[in-house]
């Protein structure tokens, strides 16, 4: 076993030597199928030819500059994102905490401009925003904050899905400048708020002049059904935050603004040195344009609910399974009882799963997924929880 690693991740006993669409093998040549994808990263599948041929012209071509420079990628990316967005200008970063820590520096540059010398950014309970000291604060789970304290002030969090609560807290406090959700939680239980949730903060953040800002890192490019999960309610958010799928396994995250918030970051405000460099770009370029392929979208929902009918099927009248919930193909089956375990189990049926929340099981497949391979995955997963449940 190796020993120099920092023990920060509870590893499965498994490693991938190789992968093909919805498949892996392991290092001993055991095939997987895949319903985690890198925890939607690689939605196109492994070894996506497109973006594999894209890396390698751009490797023989031009890696990095630098952004004291033009780069003609990253300009050509920044226009596709706005024409599929309807934002109107973007800041790319190499992670989703950093495309996050961007829209926090506006939302803060957004207060201080408005006269409020101690902004303070509304986010939500069961929230995940990432792991950088900017993005843990944001992030509402006090399990991930525990010993690295002092946290940064200027956060407040609200229930999940509850627009009162929300009311309650922009009447008690008049330094909040901006309001940060995921238009689905990911990490906190696939949570799926009700379908005019984006719509009403929306329609306060106008009646406020609040930044709304909608992390989308984990639903962005295609995830759930739209190129956006805020597409699926007709507005636009003024900041939005884009990383993990955009590269399909290449990393780059990206800040979109529109409007009052597209100019509040001027020269010297803010920077990165890998940031939209020209080999993140190009493969950011090839995912876009396999993702608005002709109806591979509108794919994502029609697999999305056929996977969410083949469990509802197989474990109807099972009194453990607390709900099943999914958009597109991020999916959730919460269960009565922390099911961990499971992961494990799965693996070796020969599945990638992934629990989160303690309770709930997530699937992510990569959006290539075909018919027997969801029959594998909803038939061993339904078989394994009912085992697990009994
Ligand atoms: C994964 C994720 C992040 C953090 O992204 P990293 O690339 O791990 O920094 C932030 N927000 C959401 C909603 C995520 O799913």
């Amino acid at each position: 076993m190796t020993s120099h690693l920092m023990p920060t991740y509870a590893r499965q006993s498994v490693t991938f030597a190789r992968g093909e669409g919805a498949w892996l093998w392991d290092s001993t040549g055991r095939r997987y199928l895949d319903a985690v994808a890198g925890i939607a990263v690689c939605s196109l599948g492994h070894a996506h030819p497109a973006v594999a041929d894209a890396l390698c012209a751009q490797s023989r071509t031009l890696l990095h500059t630098s952004n004291l420079y033009g780069v003609g990628l990253q300009a050509q990316l920044a226009d596709r994102l706005a024409e599929l967005s309807g934002m109107d200008n973007v800041f790319f970063s190499n992670s989703g905490a950093e495309a996050n820590e961007a829209a926090l520096k506006i939302a803060r540059k957004y207060g201080h401009q408005k006269g409020i010398d101690e902004p303070v950014v509304l986010t939500m309970e069961k929230s995940f925003h990432g792991r950088t000291m900017g993005t843990l604060s944001a992030t509402g789970n006090t399990k991930i904050k525990q010993g690295f304290a002092p946290l940064l002030a200027g956060f407040r969090h609200v229930a999940y899905n509850d627009v009162p609560a929300i009311e309650a807290e922009l009447a008690a406090d008049a330094n909040i400048v901006a309001i940060m959700v995921e238009p689905v939680q990911g990490e906190g239980g696939v949570n799926i708020p009700a379908p005019d949730y984006l719509n009403r903060i929306r329609e306060l953040c106008d009646r406020h002049d609040l930044l709304m800002i909608l992390d989308e890192i984990q639903t962005g490019v295609g995830r759930t059904g739209r190129f956006l999960a805020y597409q699926h309610n007709g507005i636009l958010p003024d900041v939005c935050t884009m990383a993990k799928a955009l590269g399909n396994g290449v990393p780059i995250g990206a800040c979109l603004a529109r409007g009052k918030a597209a100019d509040v970051l001027t020269a010297g405000n803010h920077g990165s040195t890998f940031g939209g460099n020209p080999l993140a770009c190009a493969a950011a370029l090839a995912v876009l344009n396999s993702v608005t392929a002709d109806g591979l979208l509108d794919s994502v929902a029609a697999k999305g609910a056929q996977i969410h009918a083949a469990l509802s099927q197989a474990l109807a009248g099972n009194s453990h399974v607390a709900a099943i919930r999914h958009k597109g193909l991020m999916i959730g089956v919460e269960l009565d009882r922390p099911c961990g375990e499971l992961v494990g189990m799965a693996l070796e049926q020969g599945v990638l799963i992934n629990v989160t929340a303690d309770n709930t099981i997530r699937l992510l497949p990569p959006f290539v997924i075909d018919d027997a391979q969801i029959a594998m995955l909803t038939g061993t997963l339904s078989a394994l929880i009912q085992e697990f449940s009994r």
